[in-house]
């Protein structure tokens, strides 16, 4: 059996990592500025995650969601401490597009509504909410016709107003930063009130934290710099720092009953036992104000550099749009600087990194990011 082509690689085999650092099958080290899409959020094989992992394997990997579980129990209490959010409740599954899905299906399952309103660039996952994310016509993502999807354009409140005004749209599902888009920050006024719209066309408002959250945008959630609270936030991606786990919070405003969602997966020890190590990780390192003063940081050195057409983001979600195309600039810092970074579109390189990135290793990205720039 061969593997299923989806996924264009970089022939390089990573073998190990450590913190911000990895390594190739040829002992090569590498600067880890994209943390295999936003996942790894407190660095790579930290050691107190090492042995809270270790410890779970040899205890207990998996039981089903048929008994008690007193670690989704934890899990959920430290999640809301942590994030403000002690009054919602979490459902835990598996993945960014799972938890999305279910999210869509608790919105319609209250109003009853068809209707969904994503926006242009967005990504959700392979989901309902789908859109084709590359430019290859024969990648399109699957569009699940039990909804209707329109795509509208981020911060015209205008349009989305007159759409939701008939009172017959079940959900809009927005990301915290759109993050496959290009790193493109909603306005907080517009967030502002399109929570507000959403309350009163009874629309459910749905956050997709997949990418932004976690700590990634220097706040937990990076809605939490508009100030609004969505009904239902997304999460996956940094959430087990490589482990796969997702989840959904969940306002009071929703009902639960047994078999109204579920998983067989989702929650399962192991995964809750590196959930609940990334929030301790997170909080006894402070790596969200780390996020927000290295973020800072290199945001403002970006924003220096005269051949960048933009810089945006926030915390360390950062994208760099250039006029051309950056696949040159981003195969050299691979090739010849040993730096991973990701990239959107044609023109913009992504950061990524760690949760845990120190501000010597921005200034050794920096150093050789400029040194590409000015030779390419
Ligand atoms: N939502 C957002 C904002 C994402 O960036 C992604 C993945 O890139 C997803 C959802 C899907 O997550 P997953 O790949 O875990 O299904």
């Amino acid at each position: 059996m061969i593997l299923f082509n989806v996924y264009p690689l970089f022939d390089i085999e990573i073998t190990k990592g450590i913190g911000c650092r990895i390594y190739d099958n040829q002992g090569n080290e590498y600067l880890d500025f994209y943390g295999g899409h936003a996942v790894i959020s407190i660095g790579h094989s930290h050691p107190y995650f090492v042995q809270k992992l270790t410890h779970q394997v040899k205890t207990l990997v998996f039981y089903s969601n048929s008994v008690i579980n007193k670690l989704q129990i934890e899990l959920a209490e430290k999640l809301g401490e942590i994030s403000g959010y002690q009054d919602y409740a979490l459902l835990l599954v598996n993945s960014g597009a799972e938890a999305n899905e279910n999210a869509l299906k608790l919105a319609s399952f209250q109003n009853g509504r068809r209707k969904v309103i994503a926006f242009h660039k967005s990504f959700h996952g392979r989901t309902s909410a789908a859109v084709r994310v590359t430019d290859n016509p024969k990648i399109v993502a699957p569009i699940n016709e039990g909804f209707d999807v329109e795509f509208m354009t981020m911060n015209d409140i205008e349009s989305v107003r007159q759409s939701i005004q008939n009172n017959d749209v079940c959900a809009v599902i927005i990301e915290g930063i759109q993050g496959v888009g290009g790193i493109r920050v909603p306005d907080a006024g517009f967030l502002k009130a399109l929570s507000a719209e959403c309350k009163i066309t009874n629309t459910i408002l749905i956050l997709d934290e997949v990418q932004s959250g976690y700590g990634r945008s220097g706040k937990f959630f990076a809605h939490q710099h508009a100030e609004i609270r969505p009904d239902l936030i997304t999460i996956a991606k940094g959430m087990g720092n490589g482990y796969p786990i997702g989840g959904v919070l969940i306002s009071p405003l929703f009902e639960a009953s047994h078999g109204l969602l579920g998983t067989t997966f989702g929650g399962s020890h192991l995964a809750c036992t590196a959930a609940i190590t990334v929030l301790d990780i997170i909080k006894a390192e402070h790596l969200m104000e780390n996020t927000q003063k290295v973020g800072n940081y290199i945001i403002q050195e970006l924003k220096k550099i005269p051949q960048i057409k933009a810089v945006r983001g926030l915390g360390l979600m950062i994208g760099i749009e250039f006029e051309q195309p950056v696949k040159e600039i981003r195969n050299r810092l691979l090739f010849e600087m040993k730096i991973f970074t990701g990239v959107s579109g044609t023109n913009i390189i992504r950061l990524l990194p760690p949760l845990c990135l120190s501000k010597s290793d921005v200034d050794l990205f920096l150093d050789m990011f400029k040194e590409i720039i000015q030779s390419s």
